[in-house]
């Protein structure tokens, strides 16, 4: 996170790709009819694409775009769990919305032979190493990866020094009914300024929500608990749950 480098230089594929085009090269899977977001004038997007951890079995795309108007960069990530394929299909989704400043940089599809196994797991990886959400570097710790898949990653969000994560995640069930799952629920990491985004975040989906059973609840993440747990590290996180019903 402290080494700024030349996004645009290494890893990127300068490119005006439309989103249907974009979802075909990236192999999403199918989608589901998109949901229906507040009509905001767009101001004019340049997005990029590439791949991480190009050639090998690992690659994945990503996109990166930009409003051309100051604002927050903010990474969107999915299917880090590969039996959680909501998270890639959001991700995949939520590119294709109008911005209206900052950047939006998204990996939709962080583990992709998971999501093409329906694994949580990355297929053939030591038993170790299997959980990619366990293989990010700890705050206060040394600032390694572990595993291929999780230093490719890093190094993109190393290079991209997102301001804000959205990690994608699914969940069974509903917190808010009393489940013991983190389903439909947003967890943010403890930072003072995560609190008023996470109300906000609340604010805005649970409007959409009719059954009260089956709003999304508030979840504070427990930090250091979780070894190496997920890209959220990266900046001031947010992981999002979607249950698996809605
Ligand atoms: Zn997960």
């Amino acid at each position: 996170m402290r080494t700024r480098m030349l996004a645009a230089g290494l890893l990127g594929v300068l490119s005006l790709l439309t989103c249907a085009r974009a979802a075909e090269n990236g192999g999403t899977p199918a989608r589901p009819a998109p949901l229906a977001v507040p009509a905001l004038k767009s101001a004019v997007l340049t997005t990029r694409t590439g791949l991480i951890a190009e050639g090998s079995a690992f690659q994945t795309r990503y996109w990166i775009v930009d409003s051309g108007v100051d604002g927050p960069k903010v990474l969107v990530t999915g299917g880090v769990h590969g039996d959680e394929p909501a998270g890639a299909v959001a991700a995949d989704e939520i590119r294709c919305w109008p911005l209206v400043k900052g950047r939006l940089i998204f990996v939709p599809r962080c583990n992709v032979p998971g999501l093409e196994a329906d694994t949580r797991d990355v297929p053939r990886e030591p038993t170790e190493l299997a959980d990619l959400n366990r293989n990010f570097p700890l705050s206060g710790k040394e600032d390694a990866a572990r595993g291929p898949l999780a230093k490719a990653l890093w190094a993109f969000v190393r290079e991209q020094r997102p301001d804000y994560t959205l990690d994608l995640h699914e969940g069974s069930d509903f917190r808010t009914a009393g489940s013991g799952s983190v389903g439909s629920s947003i967890i943010r990491v403890p930072h003072p300024e995560t609190a008023a985004l996470q109300d906000l975040m609340l604010a805005a989906v649970n409007a959409t929500v009719a059954d009260a059973e089956k709003r999304f609840a508030r979840l504070r993440g427990g930090g250091q608990r979780l070894p190496g747990a997920g890209l959220r590290r990266a900046a001031r996180g947010t992981r999002v749950h979607r249950g698996d019903h809605v």
